[in-house]
């Protein structure tokens, strides 16, 4: 009786025990895809805090370190592929004159809608970034000069029909564009000069135009 109750006992025992891996297993399998769950959550918060960190909140376009990382790729794709690639530096003429004169929140109001602006003339290859203050620089890869020329005359016509109103008064507001056209042996940095001083040039002969650099 004893050792038949023993056997009994030992067969529970067993059946006892791949249950309990059955549900060690299982409560194992279950920590790996929570752990996996909260892996794809550590990782869409990087991704989203990276895209936070590369785009302007004000306009909603790339910032400063945005165009950096955009420039950089897109010259070293020009140096291995060749091809139309086009720089421009975009800024908004006698800013100042509108916070000055209708205060900051209205400057504000001003840059996001010319960057809805030029946004929604650009394709989805260009890439349009807020370098600063008032200030746009634009990538056109795969563009001709002569095309990119007439962007930038379409962005610039296109800001200027704006119809602005302040304090019922309606407003025109203009921008001075530089365009340069990567050459070979070129650099980022060379090329934003080179557009940066066709800008300079733009102010200098009078504002709202384009000159090329
Ligand atoms: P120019 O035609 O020579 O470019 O004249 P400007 O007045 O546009 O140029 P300036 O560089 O003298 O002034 C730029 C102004 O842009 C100064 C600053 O008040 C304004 N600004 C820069 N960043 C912002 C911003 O984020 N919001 C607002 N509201 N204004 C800004
Ligand atoms: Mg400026
Ligand atoms: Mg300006």
């Amino acid at each position: 009786d004893g050792l038949v109750s023993t056997g009994i006992e030992d067969q529970r025992q067993g059946g006892g025990r791949a249950e309990e891996v059955a549900r060690r297993l299982q409560a194992l399998a279950q920590k790996v895809s929570e752990m996996e769950d909260e892996a794809q959550g550590f990782r869409e918060h990087i991704e989203e805090q990276r895209q936070k960190a590369l785009t302007d909140p004000l306009t909603g376009l790339a910032n400063r370190a945005g165009w950096s990382e955009r420039l950089e790729l897109e010259v070293a794709r020009w140096k291995r592929y060749g091809g139309d690639l086009l720089l421009a530096v975009l800024d908004i003429d006698h800013f100042k004159r509108i916070n000055d004169g209708y205060g900051h929140l209205a400057g504000d109001k001003v840059l996001k809608i010319i960057a809805g602006e030029l946004s929604k003339r650009l394709r989805k290859t260009d890439f349009l970034a807020r370098f600063g203050g008032e200030e746009f620089v634009l990538l056109l890869p795969g563009t001709p000069l002569e095309g990119g020329q007439q962007l930038l005359e379409t962005l610039r016509a296109g800001v200027e029909s704006c119809p602005f109103h302040f304090r019922g008064e309606p407003v025109t507001i203009t921008l001075s564009s530089g365009l340069t056209a990567f050459a070979s042996g070129d650099s980022g940095e060379a090329a934003f000069a080179r557009a940066d001083q066709a800008l300079y040039k733009a102010k200098r002969e009078g504002r709202n135009r384009i000159e090329l650099g």
